[in-house]
């Protein structure tokens, strides 16, 4: 049996930060890894080149049932302080409208910065090392894995949720979280394409463009209980959330920034079986009048002799006038000017309420991150201590905090890593004592 101070389980960023951090404490520090080697999703992370943090920060960039929870970790490790820990490390930023990344324009630097860090702190990283058990005793945590046995003050859970799962982050260590008496909050995939119903998908694949989207949440007000069966009564839909930015129209939906800006709502509704809907309002500058107005012109003006879909060429990308005028229920080679201006409407409303039927998600393969995670009621906020057993620690993914688009995420694996880090070394005790 090998005693430790702080065991760390998970060697993604929010593991190795923890261990680094429990590390310059003084604690004798290891972490486990059951993956052949660590930070393999962090390689991944921004196409390769790691969006590392983000200097626009705020509660509303992190969401969960809690996000408020967010709050006193980034008291303890905010922003600043995680640029400064990976200058120190060697981390020189590029900053581009506010995205951190490291200079070198490769994930792999950050990895390798904290693998050295964790050498330079003796970390003991047992990788390919696989739990068997895990038993809270009086004198502290045994461990049993098939890399030997270890007793520990502290242990930090810091094994991501589901997404990627081929990363490593692939719920093994679920089990021994629910042990310990912890409950999850459903998990269900974030910052991800959505799947639509409709059969045009196939027609607009390779359509990319600046335009807006909401969606929409079928808000379920009733549940009765008949027969034994659960009925639910659809009190119509909400806007729950809308993004502006470059979308992508794929053979199955959509995708892009902002539709993982809003995936984890629709996601998180389908799991719910509430009906979603999205809308994509194509010409976003323009309002309705003033496309109706711009319409006339196209049609009856300026015609030229044009057909329906002549008439729009120049608007929108080709692919994309045969669909809207087929939803508007206008011919596509019919003379421009035959066109009537109640049809004109109809085309006005289909370009800017285009409704897509959401069916599903590409799913945690496709997925960056989850949302849902360890209810974050049951974690102490200040420490990240768990309030069922002590000496046990919780960082990064597995909190049921999931941050938006562009860094968020890894700020909360750093911060939370950090904090967990300190406390579990016993740190944070001392400093308030
Ligand atoms: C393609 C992609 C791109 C991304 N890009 C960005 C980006 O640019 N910016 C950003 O902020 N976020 C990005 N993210 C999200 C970010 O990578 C995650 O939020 C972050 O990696 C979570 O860190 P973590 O340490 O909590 O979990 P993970 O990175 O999932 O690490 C968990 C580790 O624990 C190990 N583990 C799991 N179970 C066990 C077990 N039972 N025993 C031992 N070890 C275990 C896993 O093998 C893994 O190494 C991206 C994600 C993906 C998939």
């Amino acid at each position: 049996m090998i005693d430790t101070d702080v065991t760390v389980i998970g060697g993604g960023p929010a593991g190795l930060t923890a261990a680094i951090a429990a590390a310059r404490c003084g604690a004798k520090t290891i972490l486990i890894e059951h993956m052949d080697r660590i930070g393999r999703k962090l390689l991944s992370t921004g196409n390769g080149k790691c969006n590392y943090t983000n200097a626009v920060q705020g509660v509303s960039c992190y969401r969960g049932e809690n996000p408020a929870f967010v709050l006193p970790v980034m008291e303890q490790f905010g922003m600043e302080d995680t640029v400064r820990f990976f200058e120190e490390l060697g981390i020189y930023p590029r900053v581009r409208r506010g995205y951190y990344y490291p200079a070198s324009g490769q994930a792999a630097s950050v990895l390798d910065v904290l693998r050295m860090e964790c050498d330079y702190q003796n970390v003991e990283v047992y990788t390919s090392c696989v739990l068997s058990s895990i038993e809270k005793r009086a004198h502290g945590i045994e461990i049993s894995t098939n890399k030997g046995a270890f007793s520990t003050k502290s242990l930090i859970f810091a094994p991501g949720l589901l997404a990627a799962p081929k990363t490593g982050s692939d719920g093994s260590a679920f089990p021994y979280i629910e042990a310990l008496g912890h409950h999850f909050v459903d998990i269900v995939p974030a910052l991800v394409q959505l799947q639509g119903k409709q059969a045009f998908f196939k027609e607009l694949a390779g359509i990319r463009a600046e335009m807006a989207l909401e969606l929409y949440i079928e808000n379920v007000q009733f549940h009765l209980k008949e027969n034994k069966a659960e009925v639910s009564f659809a009190a119509g839909y909400e806007c729950a959330c809308s993004e502006r930015g470059e979308l992508q129209l794929t053979e199955y939906g959509i995708s892009g920034i902002p539709v993982f800006q809003v995936s984890r709502y629709a996601t998180r509704a389908l799991h719910e079986k509430r009906g979603v809907y999205a809308k994509i309002d194509f010409l976003p500058d323009l309002t309705e009048d003033a496309l109706f107005a711009l319409l006339l012109e196209r049609f009856y003006v300026n015609a030229h002799g044009k057909d329906a879909a002549q008439a729009l060429i120049g608007l929108f990308p080709k692919k994309l006038i045969d669909v809207l005028l087929k939803e508007a229920g206008i011919a596509l080679h019919i003379p421009a000017e035959q066109v009537k201006k109640p049809g004109l409407w109809k085309l006005v409303r289909t370009v800017k309420q285009f409704r897509v039927d959401v069916v599903g998600s590409k799913g945690m393969d496709a997925a960056q991150v989850c949302a849902g995670g360890v209810d974050t009621g049951e974690v102490d906020a200040g420490t990240l201590e768990s309030k069922l057993t002590a000496g046990i620690y919780f960082a990064g993914e597995i909190l049921d905090i999931d941050g938006t688009c562009g860094g968020y995420n890894l700020q909360w694996a750093w911060s939370s890593g950090y904090v967990a880090g300190i406390h579990a070394a016993g740190k944070g005790k001392q400093e308030k004592a």
